[in-house]
């Protein structure tokens, strides 16, 4: 394996048919056909090459193609993951919305050498798909599911709770369907308002009651209970999993592996050498700081500059550089959002790096106020109450970061 390079690669695609209504990620409702799209993607095929080239991608074992809506491409979207898939032995996700996921871009998935796709659902009822701003509706969602089931790939599919229209029923009825369907893996997240969305204009005064703190809570506890009765096994946060079906992909976000992002929004981590192998192709972005122990990348550069660059010298980053006491922080604060929590070596690590009695005092703080718990082999584990009271958990790890995280701005130096 490559010690400098990336353990993990991600995609970006940020076109969408449409905008819904609460959607705050990188995308943008585009027709198909337009050129933009497979101009976009020749332009990441490039980037691949690059980063290829430089020995950045000889120690990947993951893939995951993102958006905005990879399906969007149609068939073409396998071109895209046939790319991607020398590089991910272990496992190559691709997302998809159902009312893209047809018969032809299912088969070219299924036959591009990617393992899983994950299926934006959100709900199985029409009503709540509507006041969501969604374009599927719950017949093509579980359609979508099952087939892709029948392809034989792992699947995967994200629901939404606490959502306008929503009760306790049709949120049981939501998991069912899915179930039904025979997936293998399920993201469950509460509807989060942010600014700068439809649902964000709509609901900027006062709290909806749909969207209460109280029902997140109840609608999560409820998805665990659903779940867990039906063998998937709550390992993160949001996401549950049959027995072997969990994303090794998203575990190298919480785990401090380091990978590499393409493509407008995307985001990557990089330890410090492979920074420097990154700079060997994309010289705008400026040397680490001595100290800088890990690099936190961004692409800041919109669709169409992607798109019209002629390689990773073409892109704009936003960066931010920790030192490895910063680094072992967040590792303990990611590691938090993990069943299994952080294991004993890496609270070793971190108590040599940011001192023992700072360490043991966020954790005795973590678990006088029940937010997480010492594990029998030594680690530390969050509690239900932890999750429920993230930023605080959250918070208690990554504020045993010293000093300010050095950050920069890098601006493309070729089109
Ligand atoms: S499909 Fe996903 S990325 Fe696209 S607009 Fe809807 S929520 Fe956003």
């Amino acid at each position: 394996m490559h010690a400098a390079g990336a353990q993990a690669l991600y995609v970006h695609v940020p076109f969408c048919r449409s905008k819904c209504a609460y959607c705050d990620f990188s995308s943008w409702a585009t027709r198909a056909d337009d050129p933009l799209v497979a101009a976009y993607a020749a332009s990441v095929g490039r980037m691949l090459a690059q980063a290829e080239a430089a020995g950045l991608l000889e120690g990947c074992r993951t893939g995951y193609l993102g958006g905005g809506t990879p399906t969007l491409m149609g068939s073409a979207v396998g071109g895209l993951l046939a790319r991607m898939a020398p590089h991910c032995p272990r496992e190559l996700s691709c997302e998809a919305n159902p009312d893209s996921l047809d018969d032809a871009t299912l088969a070219a998935i299924a036959s591009s050498g990617a393992t899983r796709v994950s299926v934006g659902v959100q709900s199985t009822s029409d009503a709540e798909l509507a006041a969501l701003g969604r374009i599927h509706t719950s017949a093509q969602a579980t359609s979508a599911l099952r087939r892709a089931v029948a392809a034989g790939l792992d699947v995967s599919c994200d629901l939404m709770c606490a959502i306008p229209r929503q009760g306790e029923k049709s949120w049981r009825r939501s998991l069912d369907d899915v179930l039904a369907a025979g997936v293998g893996h399920v993201s469950v997240y509460p509807l989060q308002i942010e600014e700068g969305t439809a649902f964000g204009r709509r609901y900027a005064v006062g709290d909806p009651a749909f969207n209460s703190e109280d029902v997140q809570a109840a609608r999560m506890a409820q998805a665990e209970h659903a779940l867990a009765a039906a063998g998937l096994h709550r390992y993160e946060v949001a996401s549950y999993a049959r027995p072997g079906k969990s994303c090794a992909h998203n575990r190298a976000y919480w785990t401090g592996v380091p990978y590499l992002g393409l493509g407008t929004g995307a985001s990557g981590m990089l330890a410090a050498e492979g920074y420097a192998h990154l700079r060997a192709v994309a010289p705008q972005l400026p040397p680490a700081p001595e100290d800088a122990a890990r690099v936190r990348l961004t692409v800041t550069s919109g669709r169409r500059q992607v798109a019209a660059a002629s390689g990773l010298a073409g892109l704009d980053f936003d960066l931010e550089f920790l030192t490895e006491p910063q680094a072992a922080a967040e590792d303990l604060m990611l590691g938090m959002r993990l069943t299994e929590g952080v294991a004993e070596g890496l609270l070793a690590h971190a108590r040599s790096v940011l001192g023992a009695g700072r360490v043991d005092g966020a954790l005795a703080e973590a678990a006088a106020e029940g937010l997480a718990h010492a594990t029998p082999a030594g680690g530390l584990a969050p509690t239900e109450r932890g999750w429920l009271l993230g930023n605080e958990l959250f918070g208690l790890m990554w504020g045993l970061a010293p000093g300010t995280v050095a950050s920069a701005s890098a601006r493309a130096t070729g089109a």
